[in-house]
């Protein structure tokens, strides 16, 4: 299949299984895809790819320039913040004070607002990076605090499944989150996005209500690390 037949059938599938009033955003995942195959895929209407590395978002941050908005998706070092503020439109991964406090302090040197997700761990796997629930609420207060971080909603990956269904449960407990937030009135916070699904479990978390989307694989094939 073709870059150009998956996104289709994608965009198909962002119709017919997203949830009602939620008109769906795409971002094609492009880690350790190339260049030219990027090109291709914003021939075919790609608007929005994901990275998961600073140094490879800076790299095609230098190649492709404005020709696509960048989402820094990863987990994200404080070290690496400079690489990535002024340049991802959303960074998908605040998950922890330290990094709260320097996305702030880079964003106010170049004085623009940074966009951000904050990151949930609800099944709470040690492995994985992202907030835990029980700390939602003292973060929130931090982010008040802020100048320059603006949440604009929520991200979560979700634990690995070999049936996508044994984990509807962690994207409708994110949905319930995200509406119980939004009722709220908090400083720098805005829920308008629900980054959740990826290749494999995509559908059912538009289904409980996710409005933007990772999908990398399904779109570019197997990715191969070995480069
Ligand atoms: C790689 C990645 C994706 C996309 O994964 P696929 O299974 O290839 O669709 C989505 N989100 C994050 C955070 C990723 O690192």
């Amino acid at each position: 299949m073709s870059i150009r037949d998956n996104l289709e059938q994608v965009n198909e599938n962002m119709k017919k299984y997203a949830s009602k009033g939620e008109n769906p955003k795409l971002i094609a995942v492009t880690k350790t895809v190339e260049l030219d195959r990027i090109k291709e895929a914003i021939e075919c209407g790609v608007t929005d790819i994901g990275e998961n590395k600073p140094q490879e978002l800076d790299m095609k941050y230098d190649e492709l320039k404005d020709s696509v908005n960048y989402h820094m998706i990863g987990h994200l070092q404080t070290n690496k913040v400079k690489n990535v503020v002024g340049k991802a439109c959303l960074i998908h991964s605040l998950d922890r004070i330290s990094l709260l406090d320097e996305i702030e302090k880079r964003a106010k040197a170049i004085g623009k607002p940074q966009d951000c997700l904050i990151q949930l761990n609800v099944a709470e796997e040690e492995q994985k990076s992202g907030l835990y629930i029980d700390d939602l609420e003292d973060f929130i207060q931090e982010i008040e605090k802020k100048e320059f971080v603006k949440v604009k909603g929520l991200m979560n990956i979700a634990p690995f499944a070999e049936n996508p269904e044994d984990i509807r449960w962690n994207f409708k407990k994110m949905r319930q989150i995200y509406d119980k937030m939004k009722d709220k009135d908090y400083k720098n916070i805005e829920m308008k996005y629900l980054s959740m699904g990826m290749s494999h479990d995509y559908t059912i978390a538009l289904e409980e209500g996710a409005n933007m989307i990772r999908v990398g694989s399904f779109i570019f094939g197997k990715r191969n690390y070995n480069k």
